[in-house]
């Protein structure tokens, strides 16, 4: 770089502190869980911004957006960095936007809705939600580090999403504000049917300063955990158990052995050979349900209260994408697919499966609510990976047997499965970041108004 950016935002923000250059630094701060892909790992291994600026303020923000915009810099914005498909990894350099100081939780509001800057870690919300009678109605199993800004840029759902569904259904996201990319950076609000324009979109058209999310009222929890001789029965259980509203439950998944045999900690719960479901059901009713788990022919081989984040064992640290970290710590081979089956066909799909690819798949059920209501047996199978091709023959395959994939071996928004066929989230960027600094070359779909970004976006 000619000009030295980096220094003339210190003066900018009149504080040098909030500038990293040191190499190492910046390296880590541009990485995420991408590594959990054997494909991404090729793609962007060695990837990394010039400098990393972490601002205090929504102000601050749109001061250094002016600044990138004029001097055709891209801009990534980065929250914990937990995602796992190079979301927030900078493919062209320029500046990592790091929003860990902007932390706060404003306030929480009567009608249960928490008004938040982006950068608060989402462990951090529950616990404060908790002490005034409420919860967060759905979250990753990385919520004691991921922040509330990434889940809302790169997220999807997680334990509560089989009573509340997922972060974008439900008007969960109440309203956000944004900073947009221009010559004059605005602060935009977003509310309605309009946060869908910037959720889920990597942070390639804006910046998210102020959140305003939906809680659900608290309950007290209970965490079991039942082993079947079966797949097949557990599967049927816990579908039994996701679907019937008479229970009020916040976690339901189901894994095939060896699944849990990798569950280090808890391996004592993990009878050798059997299918292990998990569950985490209100006080009030985990008698009933155990006492339910044993007359369908399982064992329920621990119960225990659920006392917040701290609790041990928790159970939800080994469930959602949680599961691949630990299969891949026991053998690295280990990767994953984001899948949806058909209710309706679940049975029949999995049988599929099982006939093509044997043990190569490994089933990891994780029952969600969809935005109709309805329960879908949600899965994050663990794959035994040996190539590319065979990776996307299995998911060829997923699709065409109905079973949907949000593939996370790719490196954009549109590929991902979550963008949405409305495009709002292009059209927003097209209005947003007409020269295409903010998170370059993850929407590929977006081409710049102009040629003169600096930015080679393919
Ligand atoms: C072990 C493991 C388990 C996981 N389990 C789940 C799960 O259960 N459910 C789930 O949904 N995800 C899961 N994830 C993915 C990830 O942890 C979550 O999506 C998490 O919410 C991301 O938050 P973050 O702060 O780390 O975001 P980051 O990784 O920092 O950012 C994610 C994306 O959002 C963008 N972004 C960040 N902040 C902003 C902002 N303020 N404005 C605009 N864009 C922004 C970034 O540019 C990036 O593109 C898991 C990941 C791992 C490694």
């Amino acid at each position: 770089m000619d000009v030295d950016h980096a220094r003339n935002l210190e003066k900018l923000l009149g504080d040098p502190s909030r500038v990293i250059r040191q190499k190492e630094a910046v390296e880590q701060l541009s990485r995420d869980f991408y590594w959990y892909s054997p494909v991404l790992r090729k793609q962007l291994d060695g990837k990394a911004a010039d400098f990393v600026v972490q601002p205090v303020s929504a102000i601050e923000i749109r001061e250094i957006l002016r600044y990138c915009y004029a001097q055709n810099l891209p801009v990534t914005v980065r929250g914990a960095g937990t995602g796992n498909y190079g979301q927030a990894v900078p493919l062209h350099g320029g500046v990592v936007l790091h929003l860990r100081r902007m932390e706060r939780i404003e306030e929480i509001l009567a009608e249960g809705v928490a008004v938040c800057e982006p950068g608060v870690r989402l462990g951090v919300l529950e616990t404060a939600a908790q002490k005034v009678g409420w919860e967060l109605r759905c979250y990753p199993s990385t919520i004691a580090k991921a922040s509330l800004g990434g889940f809302l840029g790169g997220g999807s759902g997680g334990i509560g999403s089989v009573a509340n569904g997922n972060l974008r259904d439900f008007n969960t996201v109440r309203a956000l504000e944004v900073v947009t990319m221009e010559a004059e950076p605005r602060i935009v609000k977003h509310q309605g049917q309009a946060v869908h324009e910037i959720l889920h979109a990597w942070g390639t058209n804006g910046v998210i300063t102020r959140i305003w999310l939906a809680l659900a009222p608290a309950v007290e929890w209970r965490q079991c955990a039942i082993a079947f001789d079966t797949f097949d029965a557990a599967f049927d259980f816990s579908e039994r158990i996701a679907v019937d509203t008479k229970w009020a439950k916040r976690l339901v998944t189901a894994f095939e052995w060896p699944i849990s045999s990798f569950f280090g900690p808890i391996k004592s719960f993990a009878p050798d050979g059997k299918a292990l479901i998990f569950i985490l059901i209100a006080s009030a009713q985990a008698a009933k349900l155990e006492a339910s788990a044993c007359e369908a022919g399982g064992v329920v081989s621990f119960s225990g209260a659920y006392q917040g984040l701290r609790t041990r064992p928790l159970l939800s640290d080994y469930t959602w994408n949680h599961t691949t970290l630990w299969a891949m710590n026991t053998d690295e081979a280990y990767t994953y697919l984001q899948c949806g089956f058909d209710p309706r066909r679940a049975r029949e799909q999995l049988r599929l499966l099982r006939e093509r690819f044997g043990k190569e798949i490994l089933f990891h059920m994780e029952f969600m609510k969809n935005g109709d209501g309805q329960i879908i047996p949600g899965a994050i199978p663990l794959v035994y990976y040996t190539t590319e091709a065979r990776l996307n023959e299995m998911i060829d395959c997923c699709r065409e047997i109905g079973v949907y994939v949000a593939n996370p071996h790719v490196n954009n928004v549109e590929g991902g499965g979550r963008y949405r066929a409305d495009n709002v989230q292009l059209i927003a960027k097209r209005r947003y970041d007409p020269k295409g600094l903010m998170n370059p070359g993850k929407m590929i779909t977006f081409r710049p108004e102009t040629a003169k970004t600096g930015v080679a976006v393919p």
